[in-house]
């Protein structure tokens, strides 16, 4: 004999109700954890009021899904609404974990700093584009930008100049977002549908992994080139291609185009020699490697998206257009500099042409540069970014 369909009713309400009243007791949790003291002040206090204003709005829609499976009859839509309330919580809690593992990291001193230096360093390009961000660094498992708490977060453990640019293309995530926001339309969807393609998520996804590469390019100038060419891409899988990423030929094809760009801007063209070398690289990798250039056909198409894109960029945030180049090129002479003078854009660029110049240097040229980004952070007429310096929207 089967059970009571009010019998079996009953048990469901209960089966349910207990469910929801763990995932609340985990949002209670996770708030209770964000209080620690163990954490540095001024990161808390940064992401304080998103995480807490997140979880008590969370906690509400869940006190109203019990109340209502309390009183209902039919219980599988509340099921429905109970899974997708799980999976947000679920993606909230494992930002409130990355952002414990993180800060507590950074307040042990374990990152070896390196975070104050992104911080600082996107504080630059924060200042430039007026953003107004209000977040900070984190070390964590891979590079990475989530949109929900703005956190961004840098590779363990590269404590070292030579991966901070990739800082810049998380960055370029976040001006993505606010160039939406700031023109009220949907710029990616149109230069989608002017393809003859559906913009769907799958192709905005990968402009925007083309966007943040060009603002990185565009802000820092070569050092992003350099960090890409040399550091980032597997190049015997040059031509792979990722449900979130284009390939590495096309994203290396878009940055060395963004340079070129860049470089036609000056009559003199300060970045003729760094192209040309680090295409030699890129081209002798991928031969090395047995892997086919980048098609023209593609190539053509991306010189489109390119010129699209810039367009946006260039329209809404030519402030933070890196134009110091020769106060890097004085640098990578004989490092000497007043630190108030420079820029840590400029160090990193001065790290990198002094890299490609003395091979077999790296290790001391990263802690030569190192050196001299603290400085510039610690010079007394700086300006530093300090998380949460802006006060907080209303
Ligand atoms: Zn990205």
């Amino acid at each position: 004999m089967g059970v009571r369909p009010d019998a079996a009713n009953s048990d469901g309400r209960r089966a349910l109700l207990a469910q929801i009243e763990a995932l609340s007791e985990n949002l209670d949790r996770g708030r209770t954890a964000l209080e620690t003291s163990r954490i540095d002040g001024g990161l808390r206090a940064a992401v304080d009021s998103c995480f807490r204003n997140r979880i008590a709005s969370k906690s509400k829609e869940l006190e109203i899904l019990q109340s209502r499976t309390r009183g209902a009859t039919r219980l599988e839509a509340y099921w429905g609404g109970f899974r997708q309330l799980q999976k947000e919580c679920g993606d909230l809690l494992r930002e409130v974990l990355a952002f414990l593992e993180g800060a507590l990291m950074r307040s042990a001193g374990l990152d070896a700093d390196i975070c104050r230096i992104a911080d600082a360093l996107l504080g630059e390009l924060d200042a430039s584009t007026d953003i107004r961000w209000q977040r900070f660094t984190i070390m964590a498992d891979r590079d990475l930008f989530v949109g929900m708490s703005e956190i961004i977060r840098i590779s363990f453990p590269e404590f070292s100049v030579w991966n901070l640019p990739v800082a810049a293309h998380e960055f370029g995530h976040l001006v993505a977002e606010e160039l939406h926001r700031n023109l009220g339309r949907d710029p990616f969807g149109e230069i989608l549908e002017s393809e003859g393609k559906k913009p769907e998520a799958h192709g905005r996804q990968i402009l925007n992994e083309f966007f943040a590469d060009l603002f990185a390019t565009y802000a820092l100038g070569p050092a992003f080139a350099c960090t890409a060419t040399l550091l980032r891409f597997d190049v015997g899988d040059a031509h792979r291609r990722s449900p979130t990423h284009p390939t590495a030929a096309e994203r290396m094809h878009l940055v060395f185009k963004t340079l070129e760009k860049l470089n036609q801007l000056h009559v003199a063209g300060p970045y003729s020699g760094i192209i040309e070398q680090l295409r030699q690289l890129w081209e002798g990798s991928l031969d090395a490697a047995d892997q086919p250039p980048l098609e023209a056909e593609v190539a053509r198409q991306l010189d489109s998206r390119l010129n699209q894109l810039y367009e946006l960029l260039d329209n809404a945030y030519s402030e933070a257009r890196y134009a110091s180049f020769s106060r890097a090129w004085t640098l990578a002479e004989n490092w000497q500099a007043q630190p108030d003078e420079l820029t840590l854009r400029d160090v990193l660029n001065a790290a990198w042409l002094c890299r490609l110049r003395d091979r077999g240097e790296n290790q001391t040229i990263g802690r030569k540069a190192l050196k001299t980004c603290f400085d510039v952070i610690d010079s007394p007429g700086r300006q530093s970014h300090r998380p949460g310096m802006y006060p907080l929207e209303v």
